[in-house]
């Protein structure tokens, strides 16, 4: 018996047979789910040593991408982000973005007139926010030194990469202040493509996804931190149809690059993004996001 990590309860096989097509890590491992709580884990789970080994220096979420569409794509996120910190926050607020990258929205929103600080893991990612001057903590949010809140703290595919999510999830509700929101963003296990694609799924992005959350228990997460959910946002973003369609052209030997990204997935994702409609209407898209307040006593 393999107990669910949450509840410690039986779980089921959910996943078996994946593959790391991005990146080629080797790894053996399958999604397990708790009918009982619905959470989907890694299973086994790595160790700590080695989960920093399934991020090579070369990891794309940490750089910033070469072609101009995918450049232009990644600048319409942010600008959809710093839109999202103005309606919660007025220009002066402070913020905190955890798994910052280089930098970039906080220095769209520092530009805004916004205090910012930020958290990452990666260091070469860090050095390029600090080549920014941004004050960046090169680390983990549980690292994280001092005990200073903000008004806002956007976690972005954050929590599906920690070996425990709901002590991460705890850490961000403690660095918001009494009434500050919390806007964690993760991909969402019970979109259409999701349950299409199966095993073959982009944003199982195996094996670096530990934990994969859909509607209920991301929201669970955060109210097990403390925080009340406000909201829960469908993202327009169709990476997850794209990365799926990149997956299944690579087990089919069609695609044989050896690239985390093919060339042609830039323009999957402008040409599949109408697919969010359809993930509206039958489960969600796959990348969703949770706007939660701390309460204010
Ligand atoms: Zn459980």
């Amino acid at each position: 018996m393999v107990p669910c990590p949450w509840c410690a309860g039986p779980s089921e096989l959910h996943l078996t047979g994946c593959a790391d097509l991005e990146y080629f890590t080797p790894a053996d491992a399958d999604y397990r789910r708790c009918p009982t709580c619905r959470i989907v884990f890694l299973h086994p789970l790595p160790s700590r040593e080695e989960l920093a080994a399934l991020y090579p220096p070369e990891y794309q979420n940490f750089a910033r991408p070469r072609d101009r569409l995918s450049r232009w794509l990644t600048d319409r996120y942010h600008a959809r982000h710093a839109a999202l910190v103005r309606r919660h926050v007025p220009p002066g607020g402070r913020v905190l973005e955890v798994g910052c990258a280089d930098g970039a929205l906080l220095a769209r929103l520092r530009d805004e007139g916004y205090e910012v600080a930020g958290v990452e893991i990666s260091e070469d990612a860090c050095e390029r926010a600090w080549e920014r001057r941004l004050p960046v903590f090169c680390g983990t949010l549980e690292e994280y030194p001092g005990d200073e809140t903000f008004d806002l703290v956007l976690a972005g595919h954050v929590n599906e990469h920690t070996l425990d999510p709901p002590g991460t999830a705890a850490h961000l509700a403690a660095r918001l202040r009494p009434g500050g929101v919390a806007y964690v963003e993760t991909p969402n296990v019970g979109s259409p493509d999701a349950r299409l694609f199966g095993n073959r799924w982009g944003l199982l992005h195996y094996p670096r996804h530990l934990y994969l959350f859909d509607r209920h228990t991301l929201r669970t997460l955060l109210e097990r931190a403390g925080l009340r959910v406000e909201r829960l946002r469908w993202e327009p973003n169709s990476c997850g149809w794209a990365l799926s369609v990149q997956t299944v052209l690579r087990r089919a030997g069609i695609d044989r690059s050896r690239r985390p990204r093919s060339a042609y997935y830039p323009a999957l994702l402008l040409l599949l993004l109408p697919l969010n409609l359809v993930d509206v209407l039958a489960g969600g898209t796959a990348v969703m996001a949770a706007v939660a307040r701390r309460p204010e006593r």
